[in-house]
Order: C-alpha cells, then structure tokens, then sequence
C-alpha cells in the first residue's frame, strides 16, 4: 500500500467538494445551510443525513455515522484510505507523490482495470459500427425500427450488433491487437474444445455501463431464434472482474438525474423495456439484468430515490418477481408500488396501445401500494366463494395489514380492502385483531425504527454535550484559541474521554496550516462522529471567546449539579461530624453554581493574558 503525506490530503481535500461527492451515492436536499438525505448507512424513510458543505463534514443523527468526504468513500464504497484518497485525486486531477513510492499492487490493479475498460470500450465500437454499416447489420436494424427506436436514440446508447459466425469478433480483435487472453477475460469469447469462439454472435447488442457511463458488460439478444447453437434468447456477459449482475443496474447513469427529478425510480424486468421507455421520453428508468432485484440493488436505488414502481411483465413469472421484489425493496426501507399492466401487457405493448400519458399513470398514481398489491394477490388465490375460502383471505389480508405500523395508513387500508373484496366490516376487524396480536416482535421494533423522528435524538442531547461540541468547534476553526481554550477545558476536567481525545487531538496534533476537517479519517470511528456532529451542529455566532466562555460555565454547571447529587446521596447515609462537613461541602457546591458567568469570563481572560 502506497503512503500518502498529511500534505497530499490538505490538496485532495481542497480539491473537492464534499456535497458532489456524497451527491453521487445519496440523493441529497439543500436546507439552511445544510444538505439532506437518506442516510446510506442505516435503512430510514424521513432524511436525518446531514452534509455540511462549509465544514465539508457528514453528521446522520439517526446513526451518528459521521466524517470527512475520505471517510465516506472509505465506509461507503468500502476502500481502504489510500484508495479513497486515490479516488479523490484522480477527479480532481492531482498526482500522488507516494512517501514510498514502490506500490506494484496498486499500480496492477489500475492498470488491469484500464486495460478491462479498453478492451470493452473498444468491442461496442466494433458491435456498434456492424450494426450501423455493416450489410450483415440489416436484420438487427430492422428489428430495432420495428420495435420503434430512432437512429437518434441508437446512436445515444450505442447498441450494436454481434456477427454471425464463430470468431469474427476474435479475427477483428487479432487486427487490430487486442490479446485474446483479454477477450477470454471480459467474457467476450469462450474457450471451447476446438479453442476460442465468440460469445456474442447474431445478437443485437446493450453495451451495460456503471455510473461513470464506462462500458463493463454486454447484454444480446439472438435474432433468429431457428439456429440452435446460438443459445438462448437473452444473454449477459458472465461476471468478470468489471460486472457483477446482482450490483448493477442497466441504464442507471442514464437515469439518475431523471429519477431524481420524478421523485421515483421505475423498475422494468429487461434492457429491452428500459430502451423502450427512453424512446417514448421516459428517463427515470433502470432494469435489472436477468435477475432477481437483490439486496445490492435496493441498497443503490436508495441512494437516488425514497420511491420505487416496479413495473414487471403482467404474466405470473413477472408478478412473483414483483412479489419477491417488494419485500427485498422494503427489507432497505424503500416505499415500493407496483403499476399493474393490464393482463397479458408489458410494458412495450402497453405504451404501444395505450401511450405515454396512460402509462405514466400506470407507473404513478394508478401504481398499487406495495400492501394492496400483495392482497390483490392473494384475491386471485382465494376465490372466496366459499366459506372456507372466504375467511382464508380475510385471515392472509389481516396478516398483511397488521404489517403496516401507521394506524391512519392501516386505516385507510381497512377501508378499502373491506369495500374492494366486499367483506363484512366487524368480522374483517376481529382477524386484524389477532393478527396485530401475533404481529413478531422484531418486525415491530424494525417498523419502529424505521419510523424514528430523527429530531428527537438531537432535543435529546444535554446542555453540556452541546456545550462541549461547540467548544470542539472553536478548537477546530479557531487556531488562535486552541491553547488556551484546551488549556482551561483541561483545568476544568472533560468530563468524558471522547472530548479528552478530540480536544487533544485538535489542540496538539493539528499543525497551523492544517485543517482538522480534512484530517477526520484518522480518528477511530466513535471520535469521528463525535467531532462530526460537533461540526454539523448549529453554532452560535458572536465572537469565540465569549461562546466559549459560555460554553465552560455550561461544562461547570454539569460538573457541579453532579458533585451535588454526589454530596446528597452521601448526606443521606452520614451521621455526626461527617454530616456536618458534607453539609458544608453542599453549601459551598450550591453557592458556587450559583456564580454568575463573569468568573468563568475573567478566568479564561486571565490565562490570556
Ligand atoms: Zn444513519
């Protein structure tokens, strides 16, 4: 691992900005001063993720998770500090100098992953151009007019189309020298009995990209499905070092400004769907590539979006996979609907016959709760024609809705459920009553803690807590009063070690060019966001020195109501000489909280001078 100077971190750090950076992973909101979200270290539906953009310092008051912009990358994408700091550097453009500069480990595995995304950068060029010139291209050309997609939007996505015949893709790559170990690696070619063929051939081609908008896999899809040695219909390119299908969703660079803006992200099944939604001007779309939404999935959706409308194929396949994504969506704390196609529909057909403004409310306003849906479902278990039938649905849709933890939404549920499915009212009531009785245990506390008012850890916190976060604030931002400030905290106790560590930490570690905000990463993780959530608390304005003296006459009342309390408890059990003398003590301790701010004021005056 490559070391990095203190210096290097003061340039990267200056370099960059911590509301972009955090911005990319979570969906963040300005408010005052700050900036919030969902926090992406614990599962909440209300924002209680705080960006400071001054302090450039991240504080959530749910978890108090809490850092400097290297922090977040290293917690959020789990990357070492030199990566974190690597990653920094190299969007702003800065060269590292290493203190020791032999890093061969680091420098492979950059280097690897340049080489991967030249090798797939360079095969969509070739797909690309077979598709558009190519006279083989024509049957891939007509297929994509014929499910409507313009030239423009072709282009834009840069689809492609893979050759028929077993190596031209090979042949191209031996050309114009790309090694075939490469192509083996990226799951462009396969290794077979006779050697190596292509993997992709008379297929039309969806380059799959990250975030960055980088070409990391391939999706085809077979044209003429006669020739059997070309396999199945659909095909992604296997997990290679660049992709991993359950993390990766197709089309989500694309999507991430628009899902933003809709306030929702839609999820549709297959890459053809995502396509056919951006040509009728759909953007907040994203699909999954062949497989189940997994926990991966739910965990990136909700760095953009609270909201998600699933949007699956109408027949049973598609709406078990709705099922089973509902509950991986919930499981992350996202509000889930499902947009209900009529039967037989997707979404291609559906737009076809019905148009946009049908299915924007399909996917919107007319989209089922997750909660109805999971009922409607069970409606087409149970015919309830009979009375067997009848009170199995009423004991699985009670089930269901003793799973909702909001009383007026619960409500509201009842209501309709009871008039959709035509059931006696006070029967229906009596099951809900035993099933909110059975309701687990852990799902309530989960419900709970999901519902959490973030603003009620922070009434919470004491008068001296606050008191000594502002005074780690001064530490940090006055340089000119980190000594005597330390000093007088020093004399007067800290009362708790963090604030022993972090006062000390700022006050002698902390050289006079340096900024401790971008310094947090050394902390261990406690002291990190205690010194965040000084940060990000509200400071009060007026000049320094008097803030803080106010601060220390907090700290001393809280010592003292302490000392009291001590006195008391101990008078409570003494007799004779010592009660005497513990009544004096009491006397004095009482007399002194009572002394007015002058003496703290004059006291840290005095050290000044
Ligand atoms: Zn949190």
């Amino acid at each position: 691992m490559p070391e990095y100077g203190r210096e290097s971190v003061e340039n990267v750090c200056n370099s960059v900005d911590i509301v972009q950076v955090v911005g990319e992973h979570v969906r963040l909101e300005k408010r005052g001063k700050s900036f919030f979200g969902l926090c992406p270290f614990h599962a909440e539906k209300t924002p209680s993720f705080n960006v400071n953009q001054e302090k450039q310092m991240y504080y959530c008051f749910g978890c108090q998770a809490g850092g400097n912009v290297l922090s977040f990358l290293m917690e959020h994408n789990k990357l070492s500090f030199p990566e974190a700091l690597e990653n920094l550097a190299e969007r702003a453009g800065i060269t590292l100098p290493t203190l020791h500069s032999d890093a061969p480990d680091v420098l492979a595995r950059r280097q690897a992953r340049e080489r991967d995304l030249k090798v797939m950068a360079w095969a969509a060029d070739v797909f690309h151009r077979q598709l558009l010139n190519d006279s083989l291209g024509r049957e891939a050309r007509d297929y994509l007019r014929q499910r409507g997609l313009s030239s423009e939007l072709i282009i834009s996505l840069k689809l492609g189309y893979g050759l028929p015949g077993w190596n031209t893709l090979l042949e191209r790559g031996g050309a114009e020298r790309i090694a075939e170990a490469d192509l083996l690696r990226m799951g462009l070619a396969v290794q077979g009995e006779k050697g190596l063929y292509d993997r992709f051939r008379q297929r039309v081609m969806f380059p799959i990209r990250n975030r960055q908008g980088q070409v990391i896999a391939f999706g085809g899809r077979l044209l003429s499905e006669s020739k059997e040695s070309a396999g199945p219909k659909y095909m992604n390119s296997p997990e290679t070092p660049l992709f991993s299908k359950g993390r990766e969703l197709y089309g989500l660079d694309r999507a991430v400004k628009a899902i933003s803006q809709a306030g929702f992200a839609i999820v549709v099944e297959g890459y053809m769907d995502a396509v056919t939604l951006w040509q009728h001007g759909i953007d907040n779309v994203v699909a999954t590539l062949g497989t189940a939404l997994s926990p991966d999935h739910a965990q990136i959706l909700r760095r953009y979006t609270p909201l998600i409308s699933l949007c699956f194929d109408a027949d049973t396949a598609g709406q078990n996979a709705a099922l089973r994504g509902i509950e991986v969506l919930e499981g992350k704390g996202l509000a889930v609907r499902v947009a209900c196609l009529a039967e037989g529909k997707d979404p291609d057909e559906f737009l076809r016959k019905l148009g946009r403004e049908e299915f924007l409310a399909a996917v919107g306003n007319d989209a089922l709760p997750a909660t109805l849906y999971r009922i409607l479902r069970l409606s087409k278990l149970h015919d309830r024609n009979t009375p067997h039938s009848l009170g199995a649905f009423g004991a699985e849709a009670a089930k269901v809705l003793a799973g909702v933890s909001n009383a007026l939404e619960r409500d509201a549920y009842v209501k309709h459920v009871v008039r959709q499915y035509k059931l006696p009212e006070a029967a229906f009531l009596v099951e809900l009553g035993k099933a909110t009785g059975h309701r687990p245990a852990d799902k309530l506390s989960k419900t709970r803690h999901n519902i959490a008012d973030p603003g009620g850890a922070k009434a919470a916190t004491p008068g001296w807590v606050k008191a000594a976060r502002i005074l780690l604030g001064i530490l940090a931002k006055h340089e000119e009063l980190r000594q005597s400030v330390f000093d007088t905290w020093a004399r007067m106790g800290f009362i708790d070690e963090k604030y022993r560590h972090l006062a000390t930490w700022l006050a002698r570690e902390i050289g006079p060019s340096e900024d401790p905000m971008h310094l947090a990463h050394e902390l261990a993780s406690e002291l990190k966001s205690e010194l965040a959530a000084a940060l990000t608390a509200e400071n009060l304005e007026g000049n320094a020195l008097g803030v803080a003296n106010e601060c220390f006459v907090k700290i001393e009342e809280h010592t003292l109501t302490q000392e009291i309390a001590r006195v008391k408890e101990a008078l409570a059990d003494a007799e004779g000489e010592t009660r005497g003398a513990l009544a004096a003590q009491l006397a004095d301790l009482q007399r002194r909280r009572k002394v007015p701010q002058r003496e703290k004021v004059s006291q840290l005056r005095g050290y000044r001078t």
